[in-house]
């Protein structure tokens, strides 16, 4: 609370110089319920999320041109959706690229690559990399992380016009904000944070939560195996066997007693139905 104080009297001077008072204020983390300042409004958010979106699609190898891939991560996506403790318009798209990924931009589009999907086994899995993807959408990380990145002043600037009367943002303004998320790293305790909530969503959306566990293994011996394999997100966080142990220990903490590790996913033929036709798309 003290520290929201502090960094308030930094922005309320910064917005003075702005003459943007309306956006400055703390407000609650959707997630932790903390008071924290955050300079950009929702709506603001939505729409850097939807103006940086084409791009990164680009960036990672364009959607996988199959309907019935699209609908099944969609599908899937929606139902954690439904459970996130932020409202806003989320998007769930399977882009091409092989490397092993998946992100979120802030106010909703989350990708996945096809390059992830083929290491995954089941349909808890994919679950648990949306829900971990949807917490850094609700607990607004890259929001924060791009205050901290850009700077306040810049980023509630662009965040105007962007978000503001004028239709679409101008390219130069999109072109900052797509560098900057590009960019974007979070911090170790956003990760474990992600993983947390990811959890929570994933079994609210009645997924058996231990897919968690199991795709952080998944990563793990990836990146033990084949070093180098994966995305500029997964190498600058890598997934280590703390991450593993935590995401143990919340499920053996009691909230999730009904879950066990060892019963067999319902939705697994389904994943790997899914997961041939993506291989047979990419072959050719
Ligand atoms: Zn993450």
């Amino acid at each position: 609370m003290t520290r929201c104080h502090d960094v308030r009297k930094q922005v309320l001077l910064a917005c003075f110089f702005l003459a943007m008072p309306a956006l400055v204020g703390c407000s609650a983390n959707p997630v932790t319920g903390r008071r924290e300042l955050i300079l950009v409004s929702r709506d603001q958010e939505i729409a850097m999320g939807r103006e940086a979106a084409p791009k990164f699609e680009q960036e990672f190898g364009g959607r996988v041109p199959n309907e019935t891939l699209q609908r099944y991560v969609r599908s899937v996506g929606a139902k954690i959706a439904a459970t996130s403790d932020w409202p806003v318009p989320h998007e769930y798209t399977l882009v091409a690229s092989d490397v092993p990924n998946a992100f979120a931009l802030p106010g909703g589009p989350v990708f996945i690559t096809a390059g992830l999907v083929r290491r995954m086994t089941n349909e808890r899995q994919l679950a648990a990399v949306l829900a971990h993807e949807t917490a850094h959408v609700a607990a607004r990380h890259s929001v924060k992380q791009m205050q901290k990145q850009m700077g306040a002043q810049l980023l509630v600037e662009i965040a105007g016009r962007i978000g503001g009367a004028e239709k679409g943002g101008a390219a130069a303004d999109i072109a900052k904000i797509v560098a900057t998320m590009g960019t974007l790293k979070y911090s170790r305790d956003y990760e474990y944070q992600a993983d947390a909530v990811g959890i929570r969503y994933a079994a609210r959306a009645g997924y058996n939560p231990w897919g968690m566990v199991e795709l952080l293994t998944v990563l793990k011996n990836l990146a033990e195996r084949e070093p180098g394999t994966f995305g500029e997100m997964f190498q600058t966080h890598p997934v280590s066997l703390k991450r593993v142990r935590q995401a143990e220990q919340i499920l053996r903490s009691g909230a999730y007693a009904r879950w066990s590790p060892t019963k067999r996913d319902p939705g697994e033929a389904r994943f790997m139905r899914m997961r041939r036709l993506l291989e047979k798309m990419l072959k050719k």
